[in-house]
């Protein structure tokens, strides 16, 4: 007999939504991130020598007719469903369909939703057999072996599962201490998906998206991950481990101009970061390259990793009050910001910078002083939105507490439109409030003349930086001349 077969699948919804991403949404850049994680799984339930099938259904424009057909011709033993908060009611409503189909299959949800309220999502249909609480990789496997041999679902940590009318909550599964025993998450792209799907505005296309670590320290109240996924606690690859999957990166997908190092933040630590750079220029390895960084990364460091290819740092600054940034535990100050943005420009670094409002404590006057900071940091590009807030995260709870969340349907964290909505207001600011400000904030950023000018420069010079910047500016101007949908 076989062994169990295994269908991974990120679920049709709406036309290029970035599922895996930390505030899914449609987004106005155009962005749609890997499926990462649900990637990292299903190598590693292919290593332990299960029979998979994986969809990305939102990047292939996979329908639900499509994805029926598929798992009725692959008949798996075992599917295993990626969500997000503002889809979770849909993505349980296609496992149902599936369950339907092939009644003979167990469905697992995972990310970092189910992970929040495990209970809460056992009971969104009768289809979900078990959700996976935290990382997944190992969690897969165990309850693979577990449905193939018979075995009892009590052993397998890290799920919250349906015995009869109960519900079970697993013991938690330690995470992953050797991140060197997954198989390349490159490899995985390589089987079952197109890399010309993906997209970020801060990566030359077509990108790779992998991660060399997972896990950050710091406590920052609106971030989800650490919080829920992949914990405070840094766990690190080898340099030789990460430097070997770049090479067979550049090997495999010829075709690809730049890799995204998705990690919650690369530059955590500092000698790992110029390591890594040394050994991709002792290898001769030429690809541009970007990271997440904090602003607090020293101009030696970005020399390094400039010469080794990087090309940009996505960089939360958040907010232009120090105040507002403790209140969300970002520990940083707007002196730091200053001085790192003084390196990464002396270093040739661009740097997109992220800025958000509706802070605990926020008024007319901290936005204000958030969009001066951002012109006077002036990054190459900047984003401003709206808090979005999760469950499993501390600012969730927080906005939940105080009344502040103007809703607790998740359908409704999105528009009609399928981008982000702001489903939070403040002491002193309406969700409308928020939104309009920073349709006026991406306006006064982008519309300076000195920012055009020096924008069209770039891109008169370096060809890779007109396929970046005209690939985001499609969808980009439209939202930037009318403005957000409105907040419901
Ligand atoms: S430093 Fe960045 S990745 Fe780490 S918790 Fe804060 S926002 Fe999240």
């Amino acid at each position: 007999m076989g062994r169990l077969k295994i269908t991974f699948l990120n679920p049709p919804f709406l036309k290029s939504f970035s599922r895996p991403q930390r505030s899914p949404a449609v987004t106005k850049s155009g962005t749609l991130y890997f499926p990462m994680w649900l990637a990292y799984a299903c190598g590693a339930a292919d290593k332990a020598g299960f029979e998979v099938d994986f969809m990305d259904a939102p990047a292939d424009g996979f329908d639900l007719d499509y994805v029926k057909k598929r798992v009725a011709d692959f008949a798996p033993g075992l599917i295993v469903a990626d969500t997000s908060t503002p889809s979770v009611y849909n993505d349980a409503a296609v496992c149902q369909t599936l369950k339907d189909l092939v009644p003979g299959a167990f469905v697992l949800l995972v990310g970092t939703h189910v992970t929040a309220l495990p209970e809460e999502s056992l009971k969104l249909n009768g289809s979900v057999g078990a959700v996976a609480v935290g990382e997944y990789d190992q969690t897969v496997t165990d309850l693979a072996q577990t449905l193939e041999s018979g075995g009892s679902l009590k052993d397998v940590a890290g799920i919250c599962w349906r015995d009869g009318d109960k519900t079970v909550n697993n013991p938690r599964r330690e995470f992953i201490e050797d991140l060197d025993s997954l198989p390349f998450v490159s490899s995985i792209y390589r089987r079952f998906l197109r890399i010309e799907n993906y997209f970020n505005p801060n990566a030359i296309p077509p990108m790779v998206t992998i991660t060399t670590s997972r896990g950050c320290p710091y406590p920052c109240s609106f971030c989800v991950y650490p919080q829920t996924l992949m914990s405070r606690k840094v766990r690190y690859r080898s340099v030789a481990n990460v430097v070997d999957e770049i090479e067979y990166i550049t090997k495999s997908f010829p075709e690809a101009k730049s890799i995204f190092f998705e990690d919650d933040t690369f530059t955590i630590n500092r000698k790992r970061c110029v390591e890594i750079s040394e050994e991709m220029m002792r290898r001769g390895i030429n690809i541009s390259w970007t990271i997440n960084a904090r602003a607090d990364l020293d101009y030696e460091t970005l020399r390094v990793m400039k010469r080794a290819g990087l090309k940009l740092m996505c960089v939360g600054f958040e907010s232009g009050s120090q105040q507002l940034l403790d209140n969300i535990a970002k520990k940083t100050s707007v002196e730091k910001m200053e001085s790192f943005m003084a390196d990464a420009r002396k270093a040739g670094v661009l740097v997109h910078g992220c800025f958000m409002v509706g802070l605990p404590g926020e008024t007319k006057e901290t936005m204000q002083g958030t969009l001066d900071m951002a012109k006077r940091l002036n990054p190459d590009t900047a984003q401003f939105y709206p808090i979005m807030v999760y469950p499993g995260t501390d600012a969730y709870q927080w906005y939940s507490e105080k009344g502040y969340l103007t809703t607790k349907d998740f359908s409704q964290w999105l528009t009609p439109g399928g981008l982000h909505n702001t489903i939070v207001r403040t002491e002193q600011l309406t969700s409308e409030e928020m939104v309009q400000f920073c349709d006026h904030a991406r306006r006064e950023f982008y519309l300076r003349p000195q920012y055009i000018a020096r924008k069209m420069l770039n891109v008169a010079v370096n060809p890779d930086e007109m396929r970046r910047t005209l690939r985001s500016a499609r969808t980009f101007i439209k939202y930037l001349v009318k403005g957000s949908d409105v907040a419901r």
